[in-house]
């Protein structure tokens, strides 16, 4: 009872505020109603694997329609190739250094304000649909969904067993394939408080190994003769992603059907890519490189972003939130009111920072043994920098995942207007860029990790960095 007089009252104010706004202020007329917010997530989907974004085969003529009413962004980029990490930033704009949550399994502690609390708190009914163990609310992704739809059931899943990481799984089943995933977010949908607007979270798994395109899917993506069942692992792949790109078309219809379209804000976002083996690492989760966390990201609000623009400078995934909560107007204290947003951008009044510098991390499982809640990971993580053309990698000596034999340099440096497939390791090169990349990337971990523990915990030449980059007096 007392949430639902918060609610109406806040959405009262909400109302009040959109009404009253100087609409010549805006490019087009402002809807007295405020605006529903659909955000989806697609697991594992690598940018240059999506058409929209100009890959070859056509894996989302869906999303390519959509592009053309909204903004599609070349250059956005996860902050960990791992979805726990990804999510958790999303939801929070912290870096996963600084929210915590550095691997799957760890949880979203309650004390960090997530963009579903903040809607809900202005009014907003708050709704999700997960596809995922790794998402489940028991893992603190829940926070602020009055509804969170984290049930695996047997007859909707592809991947069954007890247990993940040593976590056991209740239903016995891990995922949920994106048909049913659709049908339980238009049915959301359908059953939503038409007084109220509605924050929808949708989040697709197909892209994610196993590779197991349903039809007519697969064979659309088989390469093989006539006949046979054979599909690459590649294809397979484009499969998946074309699949889940129906869904996402099955989705986008019922909004237009039920009359959301006009007034929502649309967000598609990747939450981490995948290596295809492209430095020798199939899956994710390991590795940094540029397959690995370069993720598709498309955002359309009609009349109100504009239409089939191409956003080309680099983003972080950190500026989700803060996004999405400028464009609504709606304002507050805390991570997610702090990032550069990309309104600007979005409206056409200005370009994203071409410098800005992305910051990459990851607690990588490989030759790392059992790691325990609330334990220092940061010694075992890997972490890097791309930055002006440049990207370095750094991390602690180990042992290389693929052969499991050689020592694999702690240490790299690419030259991605050279070199942008990360084949050539230019540390040596280049010692001085690398040591202003490893100088920035020190600076950004120091002031990060501050967001955790104390300003008194750092030396004074940390203290000298963060002044240097503006985040301490
Ligand atoms: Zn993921």
């Amino acid at each position: 009872m007392v949430r639902s007089l918060l609610d109406v009252a806040s959405c009262a104010i909400l109302l009040f505020a959109l009404v009253t706004c100087d609409a010549s202020e805006r490019s087009v007329a402002v809807s007295k109603e405020p605006p529903n917010v659909l955000l989806i997530s697609l697991d594992t989907t690598r940018a240059d694997h999506c058409s929209f974004l100009g890959y070859g085969i056509d894996t989302t003529p869906n999303l390519k329609r959509l592009a053309l009413q909204g903004a599609s962004f070349e250059q956005a980029f996860a902050p960990s190739p791992s979805t726990g990490p990804s999510h958790a930033t999303m939801f929070t704009s912290m870096y996963p250094i600084a929210h915590g949550l550095v691997k799957n399994t760890l949880t979203l502690g309650e004390e960090h304000v997530t963009l579903a609390e903040v809607l809900r708190d202005r009014g907003y009914q708050t709704a999700s649909v997960v596809s995922s163990f790794v998402l489940d609310s028991k893992f603190g992704f829940s926070q602020g969904f009055q509804h969170y739809d984290d049930e695996f059931s047997p007859s909707e899943g592809v991947v069954h067993g007890q247990e993940w990481e040593g976590i056991p799984i209740p239903s016995g089943t891990f995922d949920r394939r994106g048909d049913h995933t659709t049908e339980r977010a238009i049915r959301l949908l359908e059953s939503r408080d038409r007084g109220r607007p509605i924050f929808l979270f949708v989040h697709f798994f197909d892209p994610h190994a196993p590779y197991a395109p349903p039809e007519p899917f697969r064979s659309r993506f088989s390469t093989a003769a006539k006949g046979q069942d054979e599909l690459s692992v590649q294809a397979a792949y484009d499969a998946e992603i074309a699949f889940t790109d129906h869904q996402i078309g099955k989705l986008l219809a019922a909004l237009r059907k039920s009359g959301l379209e006009r007034n929502t804000l649309i967000v598609i976002v990747g939450d981490h890519g995948e290596g295809l083996s492209q430095h020798g690492w199939p899956t994710h989760g390991v590795q940094l490189y540029e397959e690995a966390v370069r993720v598709p990201l498309l955002i359309s609000w009609p009349g109100r972003v504009i239409e089939n623009s191409v956003v080309s400078n680099p983003a972080e995934l950190l500026q989700l939130g803060p996004t999405i909560l400028d464009l609504l107007d709606i304002e507050g204290q805390g991570p997610l009111f702090e990032s550069r947003t990309w309104t600007d951008a979005l409206e056409g009044k200005g370009q994203l920072d071409p410098h800005r510098a992305v910051f990459l991390q990851t607690d990588s499982p490989i030759s790392r043994p059992t790691m325990v809640e609330g334990e220092d990971h940061s010694a075992r993580e890997d972490f890097a920098i791309r930055w002006n053309g440049w990207k370095f990698i750094e991390g602690p000596q180990r042992t290389d995942a693929l052969t499991w034999s050689k020592q694999v340099s702690a240490k790299e440096l690419f030259d991605l207007g050279m070199d942008p497939a990360e084949q050539t390791n230019v540390l040596s090169k280049f010692p001085e860029q690398a040591r202003l990349m490893a100088d920035k990337l020190h600076q950004w971990k120091a002031a990060h990790s501050a967001e955790q523990s104390t300003p008194a915990s750092l030396s004074e030449e940390e203290l000298q960095g963060l002044r240097s980059l503006g985040y301490v007096e």
